[in-house]
């Protein structure tokens, strides 16, 4: 049926990306038309401290609502929008979001950090940077970088530049996915970031393994003595907030708490969250 043959056709483009070159570009003009048409929004999903239960930030993460295909997953055009140089745009587009959706939440009484996620590629991107300290200049923006994709490797002396000014203008950065690449050490001792998040691969592992809690309580002690918080992503049962919990994880993130939901369902949830019965158990 139609919706089958639009899932198939999503499908098809996760597994070709960067394979056929006029098949990612015809989807790049359509996620520009989609950009100026509205098709594209912004999700968010709570971080919340293991110290106080509060929630402190949320993360922005993109959805693509294609007027024929349906929902189309970042992951199936983020690694498209970096290959074809488009993540630029893209990025500017989420920033702007992210500024504005933060200011309503301050006007409903929510100051939270907003966490939006970046390519580490743009990190090279002079320009790119310029702009978003343009951005962020003389305002209370509340903003945090979360620098994903080791493609900060391959120019570590641009990215490390770029994040000392970025923290300089009063931005947070965070190390997004931490501990699924094989540089994860080096990664650290380069990178001076306020947080460094857990990636869910890991998180998972806390619940079944002693080894992986022994690995993630030294990382977690580790990033503490660097200055960092830790933030654990994908936490979707109780048994995995407690062992994060007792390793000293300062925050977690993951459906355990809330699913990436639109704005105005943020701002409900953050208003219920005082008497929600899951801060309870976190807190
Ligand atoms: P990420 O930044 O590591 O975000 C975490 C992903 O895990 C999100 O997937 C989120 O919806 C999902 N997640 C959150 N909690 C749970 C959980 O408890 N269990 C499980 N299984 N999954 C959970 P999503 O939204 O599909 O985003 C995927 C990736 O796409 C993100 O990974 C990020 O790298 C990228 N992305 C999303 N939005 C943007 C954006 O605006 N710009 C850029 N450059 N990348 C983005
Ligand atoms: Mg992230
Ligand atoms: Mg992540
Ligand atoms: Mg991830």
């Amino acid at each position: 049926d139609e919706a089958r043959r639009q899932n198939s056709r999503v499908v098809t483009y996760q597994a070709d990306a960067y394979a056929d070159p006029s098949l990612n570009l015809a989807l790049m003009s359509e996620m520009r038309r989609g950009l100026h048409a509205g098709d594209l929004s912004l999700h968010y999903q709570s971080k919340v401290s293991t110290a106080d239960g509060e929630v402190h930030g949320v993360e922005a993460l993109i959805r693509w609502k294609h007027p024929s295909r349906g929902n189309i997953p970042p992951d199936s055009f983020i690694g498209i929008a970096e290959e074809t140089g488009n993540i630029r745009e893209l990025t500017e587009w989420t920033l702007a979001r992210a500024l504005e959706d933060r200011a309503t939440l301050s006007a409903a009484g929510h100051d939270v950090i907003v966490s939006v996620n970046i390519s580490g590629r743009l990190l090279a991107d002079r320009s790119f940077c310029d702009h978003v300290q343009a951005m962020v200049a003389s305002r209370d923006h509340g903003l945090c970088l979360e620098i994903t994709e080791t493609a900060v490797i391959e120019n570590p002396t641009a990215a490390t530049a770029s994040i000392a000014a970025f923290r300089a203008a009063g931005l947070k950065v965070s190390i997004d996915d931490y501990g699924v690449g094989l540089s994860s050490l080096s990664y650290l001792k380069m990178l001076h970031a306020d947080e460094l998040k857990i990636d869910k691969s890991l998180v998972v592992a806390v619940a079944e393994s002693q080894r992986d809690r022994l690995i993630l309580k030294s990382t977690i002690d580790l990033a503490h003595s660097l200055g960092m918080s830790v933030v654990a992503e994908g936490v979707e049962t109780a048994e995995v907030q407690a062992a994060l919990a007792l390793l000293g994880c300062d925050a977690i993130q993951g459906y355990l708490i809330s699913r990436p939901v639109p704005l105005t369902d943020l701002t409900d949830f953050l208003t219920g969250w005082g008497q929600n019965p899951r801060r309870a158990a976190v807190g």
